[in-house]
């Protein structure tokens, strides 16, 4: 329609009269008008407008859902996906979303709680079928004994990084696929199918990189963050200490020397550098030790060229292989 207005226009010798300009005008509006009907008895064609809050989830509700779903994402993937700094634009995006997808166990409780509040979008709201937990599935690590914030502030319902481990990622995937078809019924199908897909490329991937990862086990690291639990446990390293005294909180330098001390005793392999994390601190403590540094993500995009779920967890394998191949050197 709107390139037939154009070519009558191009004929038309002089300027058209204001009334012909406003017969278009309201012929126009008809046109938008039925055009808008015609999508609201038809809902099938329109996607699911999905809002993920980080990268990984996104990645996931999109090899689900394929074209059945249009996902917006909040964190990004070099960002602390504890502190995702919080832009107008996610209030806009979280009025307007079908559902919402995130990673819970409360990854996203600094900032999560007052967007949704903000949005004034109730069917998104937690306990509502078109809020999709990711985590639902997922048996947490290094839960909370007491009330105190014994782990620090960020990790209060136990340790949310579980997104590192592929087997955990499958279990992500079912939530989001459940959650899915519970937002969007009329797509069960799809929903279904896409999780079949998408879990048999993440087995066979899961079966590569344990067969890749065997230099890892037994190997002993110092990360940054407390983010490395799930991956450690399945590829068989362990995570000795942190650069944070706490989750969310900075070292001493009575820690840092500790930790060292700590590293030096245990013959720690590596240090473990997060994406968004202070490098100068993983790099220095790391000469200390006379060990080599991989720098990993938490979230998926957060390394160049890593833009998938399955690159995410590839990448990440690929920079611990590499720094434990590079070896110990002489410590500074
Ligand atoms: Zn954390």
């Amino acid at each position: 329609m709107a390139s037939r207005t154009v070519r009558a226009e191009a004929r038309a010798p002089q300027r058209p009269p204001a009334a012909a300009a406003g017969r278009r005008v309201t012929a126009l509006f008809v046109g938008v008008f039925a055009l808008a009907l015609v999508a609201a008895a038809r809902p099938a064609l329109a996607a699911l407008r999905v809002v993920a809050t980080t990268p990984d989830v996104a990645d996931l509700t999109r090899q689900i859902g394929g074209d059945r779903v249009e996902v917006e994402t909040l964190a990004g993937g070099d960002q602390d996906p504890h502190r995702v700094p919080v832009k107008p634009s996610f209030v806009t995006k979280l009025n307007r979303a079908d559902a919402l997808v995130v990673q819970g166990l409360g990854l996203e409780h600094a900032f999560l709680p007052a967007l949704l509040e903000a949005s004034r979008n109730p069917a998104i709201s937690p306990g509502q079928p078109a809020y999709v937990d990711a985590s639902l599935y997922v048996e947490p690590l290094e839960v909370p004994t007491s009330l105190s914030r014994e782990q620090g502030e960020l990790h209060p319902l136990g340790n949310p990084h579980f997104n590192l481990d592929p087997v955990e990622g499958g279990k992500m995937a079912r939530a989001i696929a459940e959650g899915l078809e519970r937002a969007d019924p009329a797509g069960a199908e799809t929903y279904r199918q896409g999780l079949a897909r998408f879990s048999s490329a993440l087995d066979a991937r899961i079966a590569e990189w344990q067969r890749r990862a065997e230099p890892l086990r037994g190997r002993k690291v110092i990360s940054s963050h407390l983010d490395l639990p799930y991956l450690a446990r399945r590829f068989g390293f362990e995570v000795i200490g942190t650069l944070e005294y706490k989750p969310g909180v900075p070292a001493t330098p009575a820690h840092l020397e500790g930790l060292i001390a700590l590293g030096q005793r245990e013959h720690v392999d590596l240090v473990v550098h997060e994406v968004y994390f202070d490098e100068a601190l993983a790099r220095s403590v790391a000469a200390r030790l006379g060990v080599p540094v991989a720098t990993v993500s938490v979230m998926t995009g957060g390394l160049p060229g890593a833009s998938g779920y399955l690159a995410f967890v590839d990448a990440n394998l690929d920079a611990l292989l590499a720094a434990v191949a590079a070896g110990r050197q002489a410590p500074q």
